[in-house]
Order: C-alpha cells, then structure tokens, then sequence
C-alpha cells in the first residue's frame, strides 16, 4: 500500500492549471463573453480549491492505512508476515490476517497443477485435467504457531507445498471435504487414467510422504511418524483409505460437529452435509475465543456460488442435498463467507448471496423438480464426480 494519488486526479489538476493561467485579452471587446470567461474561471478556480483539499485528505488516509498496517500483528515473525502480506488480494483475506489466521485460497491450474510447470507427460495430463476441473485447495493455519491444514490437496502436492513452506508454514494436518478422486486423489474413474490404472497423487502422498518406498517400511515398524494426520467423515474413511492405497490407522474419522484445534487460537468445526457423496462434510473456521462465531466457511461440493455439487452420481443423493442446503441456511449468518470447493464462478460468496440468488433462496419443489426418478442405471459411472 502506496500513497499514490490516482492518475485521473493529476491530469484534471493540470487542465484546470492551464485553464487558471490563461488570460482573458482576447475578450476585452467582448463584455458578455467576458463576463461568462471569468464566471467559469471562478468555478474552475473554486473546484481546484476542492481537488487540493481532496488530494490532501486522500494522502493523509493512505498515510493512516500505512501506518495501521504496519502496526499490525507485531507478535507475528516479520518474515511470514510480509510473506502473507505480498500475496493478499482478496480484501477478504485480511479479515484471516487480523484474526491471526493464515489462509490461501488455490485454484488448480492456476496457483498449482500448472500446465507450463509439468516436468513429464504425467504430470502434464493430469494438469491439463485439472485445469478443467477447477478445483481449490485450502491451507488455514495458525500464524503464531505456524502450523497448519491442507484442505482437499491433490493433483501437485509439491506444488502446493511450495506454498505453505514459502510462507513459513509446515502442513500437520489433512482435512478432506469428501472422498472423490478430485479432492483426495488416489484412483480415478475418468478415463485415460482409469484403464493405465493411474492414481492421482493427493492425500496419501501428504500423509505418508512422496516417497513412500523406505518410508512405508519405517512407518510400519513405527520409528517414523506420518508426515500429516488426514481427516475425513466417518462414512467415508474405510473407502477413502482404499482408493488412496493409505493405511486406515492415519485417518481420523469426522462425525457431525467434530472439531479439530489448530494451535491455541483456531478451531475448525466439521458439519456433516451429505448429498453430493454420503460423507459430505462442510468446514466452519472460527477463533476459539470467540464464542465459536465462525469466519467464514469451506464448503466442499455442497454449495458452490449459485449452484452446488452433481447429485445425479451413484451415491449422491438430491434428498439429502436439499437437507443439508436447509440445515447450512437456518444455521448460519448471512454475512458467512463460503469457500466453494471449485472455481466454477466466483471465488466466494455469503450465505446471504446464496440465499437473494442461489440454492439457498428456492423451494423444496422448486429444487426436487426434474430430479424425483434417479436413473441409476443411466448414470454413467466414469463421469467426472464434482
Ligand atoms: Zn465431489
């Protein structure tokens, strides 16, 4: 934050400076028009002396912002904190930097699984892919203690790492939204990888590191510890730890209002939302210290801004969907922010915007219409599961 003063201003300034300086001998003759010349002169004179006192107010607030950001969070090592500064540009992120909250929003293929960063034909595939996908990653942390949660990390773990370590920040935890192949990783069910029986990397390879050959070996006899715990919903865990080849033993199971502490200062609360998959879960992050109000919300494939996640899939159940759209909108303030779990419109909403414009605003007919005959036989089950 500069105090730069907007270019608009400095061209208008100079014009009426020019138009100030001009004399009016051209006009002596000419009395009616004169009187007019020095009319619009004294106007033009009197909205300078109102641009000078803009200009001077404009300056003195940049100056205060300055200021007050620099006297921000000095508990906060200086090196994380310019850090996180420098990639803030959503105004929304400050509400987390104030509240000693490290948080990132990242978009595949654009903040990582980048197709111009692919090192080998794999990876440039699955970029390629998960450029189409859009789907955001998440990591919420603790700025004092420095740890934090990767939410739904996939597709480049490096590539997400780099940027928790960039900031400062060591990853504890692994918090999955659900269990689809896009969020966690681990075998897919989209083809060309489904019959090369290639998995995504993801959730193992935070866990159990990238890896895992040696590793593997010394997790078994217990003189390593897992690099991350992972979380995921209770009803989703034993095929979590299938399709991602992790052993059972590195998962926490999440039942509907579990919570997880990250240092002293913040909490994320687990809901249990089903209808896009049966293990749904929506995250609530909060300050402990204050009455548990949440700041904002991580809501997965359940809501998305003006839409939600498919509820046309094996497992999806549009029923249950339509509960848990009712239970996040009696339960939560409209001024919640929400962070979907794919960039397929906005990067947020609240649930109020939800409520003028989206899911959370319609009738149960309204959202059951077209949707009451499941073809189950139809569904073709390679289908991408967002
Ligand atoms: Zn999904």
């Amino acid at each position: 934050m500069t105090g730069v003063i907007p270019e608009f201003i400095i061209s208008n300034f100079e014009q009426l400076l020019i138009i100030y300086n001009n004399n009016c001998n051209t006009c002596i003759s000419k009395k009616k028009k004169h009187i007019r010349q020095h009319t619009i002169q004294k106007k033009e004179s009197s909205m300078m002396e109102d641009l000078k006192i803009y200009i001077t107010i404009t300056v003195i607030i940049q100056l205060c912002i300055v200021l007050c950001i620099a006297n921000d969070g000095e508990n906060i090592p200086s090196i994380r904190r310019s850090n996180i500064q420098s990639s803030n540009d959503d105004a929304k992120n400050q509400l987390c930097f104030e509240n000693g909250i490290y948080f990132k929003q990242l978009l595949a293929g654009v903040d990582y699984a980048k197709v111009s960063k692919a090192t080998n034909m794999f990876e440039q595939q699955s970029f390629r892919f998960a450029e189409q996908m859009k789907n955001y990653v998440y990591l919420i942390g603790d700025l004092s203690t420095g740890e934090c949660i990767v939410v739904d990390g996939c597709w480049d773990v490096k590539g997400i790492k780099r940027y928790a370590k960039k900031d400062g920040m060591k990853i504890k935890h692994y918090v999955a939204t659900h269990y689809h192949y896009d969020h966690i990783g681990g075998e897919v069910t989209m083809e060309p990888f489904k019959s090369k029986n290639i998995k995504l990397p993801g959730l193992r390879e935070f866990v159990l590191g990238i890896k895992t050959k040696n590793r593997m070996k010394r997790l078994k006899d217990n003189s390593i510890p897992p690099i991350a715990q992972a979380y995921i919903s209770e009803v989703e865990l034993e095929e979590a730890a299938k399709r991602t080849q992790t052993p059972q033993v590195y998962f926490s199971a999440l039942k509907d209002y579990s919570t997880l502490d990250l240092g002293d200062r913040i909490r994320l609360t687990f809901r249990h939302t089903p209808g896009h998959s049966p293990g749904s879960m929506v995250i609530l992050v909060s300050k402990i210290d204050v009455d548990d109000e949440p700041l904002f919300m991580i809501s997965g494939d359940t809501l998305f801004p003006g839409s939600c996640g498919r509820v046309d899939l094996p497992e999806s159940d549009p029923v249950s969907m339509w509960d848990s759209l009712q239970t996040i909108k009696q339960t939560y303030k409209n001024d919640l922010i929400v962070y979907p779990g794919h960039g397929y419109s906005k990067s947020n909403t609240t649930i109020g915007n939800e409520k003028r414009n989206g899911l959370l605003g319609i009738t149960k007919t309204q959202w059951m219409s077209g949707r009451k005959k499941k073809k189950v036989q139809k569904i073709n089950l390679y289908k991408k599961e967002t």
